[in-house]
């Protein structure tokens, strides 16, 4: 019989640590990882790139149009030899107009139309069956890997993610204060947990992990001891 494969599902809010401690995990296990927020932005960018209006209403074109894209997530090293992944659209390398504010916006918006979400969630569930994958979102461990072996939901204080978010983004967008970063990251949050469908909400065999106070590679190390755990109790 042939082996399933091992599925890492992480959730939880706007810049709790997820990418950061899902892509060490992944390089230590070597699993894929699947930055699913990475699509979402994608998607977002096609409608702003399109000039669409991100509503009901335009939902068909905007995900007929996702699913007949030329959407890619490669996992490269850069410079400073950290795993990032490599964004292409349609052909052209977005990695990084995908991060800014405009964009992020975008993404939580486009992320409330059920058809994008279907589009996204198949192709994420299509990576789960060819790898062992650490994957990264909102609605991993309750949608995309509902038989994940192993759920987590991470997150850390708004104050904290807040100035996490603000550093990640100072040489991208240097005009944007603290304090405005503070409040982006509340809005999507709010929007993320009170859309209709599949919001972000922990699932109850997730195992929660405030990052506030802890380093990444005690996080990480605890990640494998329980994957560790669950190997040898199979
Ligand atoms: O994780 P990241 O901040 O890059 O995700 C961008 C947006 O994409 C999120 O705010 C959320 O609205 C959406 N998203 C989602 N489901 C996922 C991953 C991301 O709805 N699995």
């Amino acid at each position: 019989m042939q082996k399933t494969n091992f599925q890492i599902a992480i959730d939880g809010p706007v810049a709790a640590g997820k990418g950061t401690i899902a892509k060490t995990l992944a390089g230590k296990l070597h699993f894929l990882y699947v930055d699913t927020g990475a699509m979402y932005r994608a998607a977002g960018l096609l409608a702003v790139q399109n000039q669409w209006q991100i509503n009901l209403d335009n939902q068909d074109k905007i995900a007929a149009a996702l699913a007949a894209a030329q959407l890619h997530l490669e996992n490269i090293l850069d410079e400073n030899r950290q795993l990032m992944t490599l964004v292409t659209l349609n052909g052209e390398d977005v990695s990084e107009k995908i991060r800014t504010q405009e964009i992020s916006e975008a993404a939580s918006k486009v992320a409330t139309l059920p058809k994008v979400r279907q589009v996204l969630v198949e192709k994420q569930q299509h990576l789960a069956t060819k790898f062992n994958v650490v994957m990264e979102g909102r609605d991993i461990g309750l949608r995309v890997l509902p038989d994940a072996q192993l759920k987590l939901y991470l997150t850390a204080d708004l104050a904290e993610r807040a100035k996490r978010r603000f550093e990640q983004n100072r040489l991208l967008e240097p005009n944007l204060t603290l304090e405005e970063v503070k409040k982006r990251v509340q809005e999507r949050d709010q929007l993320d947990m009170s859309r209709e469908i599949d919001p972000l909400t922990i699932v109850p065999d997730a195992i929660v992990l405030d990052t506030t106070h802890l380093d990444i590679e005690t996080v990480v190390n605890n990640i494998v001891g329980l994957v560790q755990t669950h190997e040898a109790s199979t």
